[in-house]
């Protein structure tokens, strides 16, 4: 079958985004790019500064200037990428509950939005990615031949991140992780910019009664379908 060029997946926080799209980009020996890492690095920085969340502006030259990258691993400690910003390792304080408390009414900044999606578009246009977010198969690559929506329940989701967290040995509680992601899901779907829903061409798959295996099996089904469908 002729591949698709660019897969993009979006959905609400912990569907199962990052675990399938690693899965499927490791098995066409695409590049897997997990846009909420960016929102997430400015985040941090912002929060680690002591700049104010509010102060939009402030908020918005720092995505301009902040050098952001993904790497290959380099420390074998459950990471799929290392995340640098201004060459600091990064990776695991974008995960902590301040950022995960913030990290949406920072992504409703527009020259945030702007800084962060047309890198993300100049990556993805170079085609063999897997591109994973909130607004990518609507407004970052929206000609992308493959579009995947991925949901599951606010409830199922925050158990899932309640189990991550806790193997990472963080003591979490199921409730707040919950009522964050709520929050998060709220401001997500409802801000004016590149709000989260599914791209009119994107197929929904629906994670709540699924491993991760069946996700995967279930997108390659789709995927396979899909271009069948483009080639006749
Ligand atoms: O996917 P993840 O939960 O790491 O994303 C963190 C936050 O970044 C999301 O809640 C959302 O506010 C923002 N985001 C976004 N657009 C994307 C990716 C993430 O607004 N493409």
């Amino acid at each position: 079958m002729s591949l698709p060029k660019t897969i993009t997946i979006d959905g609400p926080a912990a569907s199962g985004k990052s675990t399938l799209g690693k899965r499927i980009a490791d098995s066409l020996g695409y590049l897997f790019f997990d846009t909420g890492v960016m929102y997430r690095a400015v985040t941090w920085i912002a929060l680690s500064r002591d700049i104010d969340i509010n102060m939009k502006h402030l908020i918005e030259q720092l995505a301009e200037k902040i050098d952001i990258d993904v790497r290959p691993t380099t420390i074998d400690d459950g990471r799929v990428a290392d995340i640098l910003a201004d060459g600091e390792d990064i990776t695991w304080q974008i995960r902590n509950p301040e950022v995960d408390a913030a990290v949406s009414q920072v992504s409703t900044y527009p020259g945030v939005r702007k800084a962060l999606s047309s890198q993300q578009r100049r990556i993805g246009l170079r085609g063999k990615v897997v591109m994973v977010g909130r607004d990518i198969g609507t407004i970052v690559l929206p000609g992308a031949e493959f579009k995947i929506y991925l949901d599951a329940s606010v409830e199922e989701r925050a158990k899932r991140r309640y189990s991550e967290c806790m193997a990472r040995g963080e003591m979490v509680k199921y409730k707040e992780i919950l009522e964050s992601m709520r929050r998060r899901d709220q401001i997500d779907s409802t801000r004016d910019i590149a709000p989260l829903k599914p791209a009119r061409d994107a197929i929904i798959l629906d994670s709540d009664r699924l491993s991760a295996d069946q996700v995967y099996e279930q997108s390659l089904i789709l995927m396979e379908e899909s271009t069948k469908k483009i080639s006749h």
